[in-house]
């Protein structure tokens, strides 16, 4: 990938080393069958061959040609996978609760506030947002997005919605009703203050805490305590009813269209007839009879998905590296297959593989990193990032492996 901090759109395709990427971004209620069918035939018809998750709850189609951009993008906004405004596409980054219309516990008034958000985000009145500028809005139920980031994050306990803004200690208290306009007015404050910094992190951490609130013209409060999360693939029930959600993990978080139709099958035959997908790179199947999880997770492994969560699959990361990246020296989906094979997973903890030192798969820490170097070999860090220093470099995979094997577990804290 060849521009920093940018992000690529329906209307706003990067080139990358294998073609053009596009990034659709799921509506609120996730993809519908029928939208994870369109999506899985013209990914099929012509991008790479398989379709990566992301951190930010998106589906990434890589490897498209000139001429496969215009009848991709045409075969998206008919489903009604995009906007048709290009400047609003690529600010509509809102990360909602995961589950939401389907877990009983995420409440109707969520709707309404998300209604707000998308008008806030779709207002450009007072200039451009960055495009990775996202929001993260964070309802509860028993699967709470937790630290998920999210340039403005919005957290709905009881009568209250509480903003924070990025790298900020404290929130903004609000009522449900109030907490639109608030995130219209920090928005404000960071456009009219672009200048100062790329994200709204980088404002708070420009003005000080104190000083990002004095400039906002607003107080802030400690906030609760946020929402424990535990993504696992499986299936989980919801609070007081015979139903949940199945998840389903993907070998690098990369989606094979079959497999997504597969999915899509089942969630008409045995969900709510929708797909969600999630800042975890798990895909979800909401409102699932517990009665039928079991059947459903067998399907859902025949059908490429990765149910159990002990699968060492599940631990390793994976950008796309070479060929596919320009910008990557190592083909990471070899070298995973390898570590795979040679046992060399560690039994706790992550595993990041990385095709450069850019880290995009994971921009948090893994106990254990393995990344690509110029000469085509790897450089191991241990409890770090891609971008940090590593403790062993020049490997080969299998050099890495006996590494990884010799120490066991992953070290090290994690990060999302
Ligand atoms: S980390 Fe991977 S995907 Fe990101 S620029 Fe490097 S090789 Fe490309």
């Amino acid at each position: 990938m060849t521009v920093r901090g940018w992000c690529p759109s329906l209307a706003e395709p990067m080139r990358s080393g294998d073609g053009w990427i596009v990034r659709i971004k799921p509506r609120r209620h996730g993809l519908s069958a029928a939208q994870a069918r369109r999506l899985a035939a013209e990914a099929r018809r012509w991008g790479a061959g398989w379709i990566g998750l992301t951190n930010r709850a998106n589906l990434q189609v890589r490897g498209l040609d000139d001429g496969a951009i215009g009848p991709f993008a045409a075969a998206m906004l008919r489903a009604g996978l995009a906007e048709a405004d290009p400047a609003v596409e690529r600010q509509r980054n809102l990360l909602p609760p995961v589950l939401l219309g389907s877990d009983p516990a995420l409440g109707q008034r969520l709707e309404a506030l998300l209604d707000g958000l998308e008008a806030v985000l779709g207002d450009r009145s007072a200039g451009a947002l960055p495009g990775k500028f996202g929001l993260t809005v964070e309802g509860g139920g028993v699967l709470p997005l937790g630290e998920v980031a999210g340039d403005l994050h919005l957290r709905a306990v009881g009568d209250a919605v509480w903003l924070r803004p990025d790298g900020a200690r404290l929130a903004l208290r609000c009522r449900w009703d109030e907490a639109a306009e608030a995130a219209s007015r920090l928005i404000r404050l960071f456009l009219d203050r672009r200048g100062e910094a790329r994200r709204l992190r980088g404002l708070v951490s420009a003005l000080g805490e104190d000083g990002f609130w004095a400039a906002a013209g607003l107080v802030a409060e400690q906030p609760p305590t946020p929402f424990a999360s535990a993504p696992a693939a499986g299936f989980r029930g919801y609070a007081g009813t015979a139903r949940g959600f199945a998840a389903a993990g993907l070998p690098l978080g990369r989606l094979d269209p079959e497999a997504l139709d597969g999915m899509a099958t089942l969630a008409e035959r045995f969900g709510d007839g929708t797909l969600r997908v999630t800042p975890w790179r798990l895909l979800l199947l909401p409102g699932v009879a517990r009665a039928d999880a079991a059947e459903v997770l067998q399907r859902l492994r025949r059908v490429g998905g990765i149910t159990e969560a002990a699968d060492p699959r599940l631990r390793l990361l994976a950008c796309p590296g070479a060929p596919h990246c320009a910008s990557g020296t190592v083909d990471t989906a070899a070298a995973a297959a390898r570590l795979l094979a040679l046992g060399a997973v560690p039994a706790r903890g992550l595993l990041h593989l990385s095709g450069c030192g850019k880290g995009c798969a994971h921009p948090g820490t893994a106990g254990a990193v393995l990344v690509g170097g110029a000469d085509g070999r790897y450089g191991l860090v241990r409890g770090g990032t891609a971008r940090d220093l590593p403790a062993a470099v020049g490997l080969t995979i299998e050099e890495a492996a006996s590494l990884l094997r010799a120490t066991g577990d992953a070290e090290g804290q994690e990060t999302a």
